[in-house]
């Protein structure tokens, strides 16, 4: 045990007398170059999700030669060496260095380093000082923008994820997990087997962890899966057709939806204009019936017999239909990675056929139409 510590310790301690090629080994180890950090908050998340190496510079041992020429004496001595290691080209191997402007020396250092180290392009950083202010908050969400725009421009990779095993995100009908460099897109149900569970004997991806958990995807009527380097997933067309605003942001807006609305044909019916064509991402045949319902909608009616006021109301519908299965964890219809069914209870779905309308006591009809069942209400839908 004492033996592992000292190990441990002088492995620390062979790091921090070379720190160089401590750095050179990592950028070997990951395949990844380094951008530099300045002392202190540099977003390192961004860094790493750029696929370059967060690398701290803490300055070192070193006489100062060249520094003096723009930092006095009385400069800290992290700047100061700072400095001179980016002057006489200790550096040079560095991407780029971000610099914040923490204190006054820091201010200053980052106009130095643009005219003394021009070889290592500096991204400035500004993190505003009062974090009551809601300005403060727009503000600082610009700068870390702007730092992966500028970050974006060295890679000439668009940042889309943080590029960790763990972290996955949904895009539409997508969950995209990024993995190192690959990324896997999944459309279908995902299931969790924990160690030694039975998994389903038909499944058509089945991924095995080194706890000998696995995850199971199983296509359910339509669906797909794709695993690609992240330079291939980055272009167009590789696995989805457009990237489109996602229903419940602000970018999707009654303009926008104006702008879809405008887009179609007037007779097509609103199951069509809303459902199909992935017009609208994730917004498919099963959400599609407690938004209708909601905005009282039969949907069979043509866009062009909808009036302006049943418009509005769908447009809120969407918006506030979605949001409503999102906060509640899903449709109690579907289930979740653990099995487990979602909160939101569906007023239109094949859980609910038999029961009546909780709005007005009608019935519920179901019918096949544009591949898939819609359901509706015979009193609150008319067509
Ligand atoms: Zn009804």
């Amino acid at each position: 045990m004492m033996e592992s510590l000292h190990e441990l310790i002088s492995k620390l301690e062979q790091v921090a007398l070379h720190p160089k090629s401590a750095a050179l080994q990592s950028m070997k180890e990951t395949g990844r170059e380094a951008i530099g950090c300045f002392p202190i908050y540099t977003p390192d998340e961004i860094i790493y999700a750029a696929g370059y190496l967060p690398l701290g510079m803490w300055g070192g041992k070193t006489e100062i030669r060249l520094a003096g020429k723009y930092l006095p004496a009385f400069c800290c001595s992290i700047m100061r060496s700072n400095l001179e290691f980016g002057m006489n080209g200790t550096y040079d191997f560095l991407k780029a260095a971000v610099i914040p402007t923490f204190c006054d020396t820091l201010k200053c250092v980052c106009e130095n380093w643009k005219v003394a180290i021009p070889q290592v392009p500096a991204i400035p950083i500004v993190y505003p000082q009062n974090r009551a202010l809601e300005a403060a908050h727009v503000y600082l969400k610009q700068e870390f923008l702007r730092v992966k725009e500028e970050i974006e421009k060295l890679s000439g990779k668009k940042i889309t994820g943080a590029a960790k095993p763990d972290a996955g995100y949904t895009c539409g009908g997508n969950v995209e997990i990024n993995c190192g460099d690959m990324v896997l897109v999944i459309t279908t149900p995902i299931k969790y087997h924990a160690p030694k569970a039975k998994f389903p004997p038909k499944h058509q991806l089945l991924i095995q962890f080194d706890d000998l958990s696995h995850i199971s995807c199983t296509v359910q009527m339509w669906g797909c899966m794709y695993c690609m380097t992240t330079e291939e997933a980055a272009k167009p067309g590789s696995f989805y057709t457009e990237r489109k605003p996602d229903p419940l942001t602000d970018e999707f807006d009654a303009a926008y939806f104006d702008l879809l609305w405008n887009a179609v044909k007037p007779n097509i019916s609103v199951k069509a204009f809303l459902a199909t064509e992935q017009r609208i991402p994730g917004l498919g045949n099963g959400v599609l019936q407690d938004i209708l319902w909601n905005a009282r909608i039969h949907p069979k009616k043509k866009l062009q017999d909808i009036t302006g006021a049943e418009k509005e109301q769908l447009f809120h519908s969407v918006k506030t239909t979605l949001l409503a299965m999102r906060e509640q964890g899903g449709r109690d219809t579907e289930k979740d990675l653990f099995g487990k069914n979602g909160g939101y209870k569906t007023v239109l779905s094949s859980k609910t056929i038999k029961n009546p309308c909780p709005a007005c006591g009608d019935m519920i009809t179901r019918e096949a139409y544009l591949g898939g069942n819609i359901y509706y209400c015979f009193g609150c839908q008319k067509l």
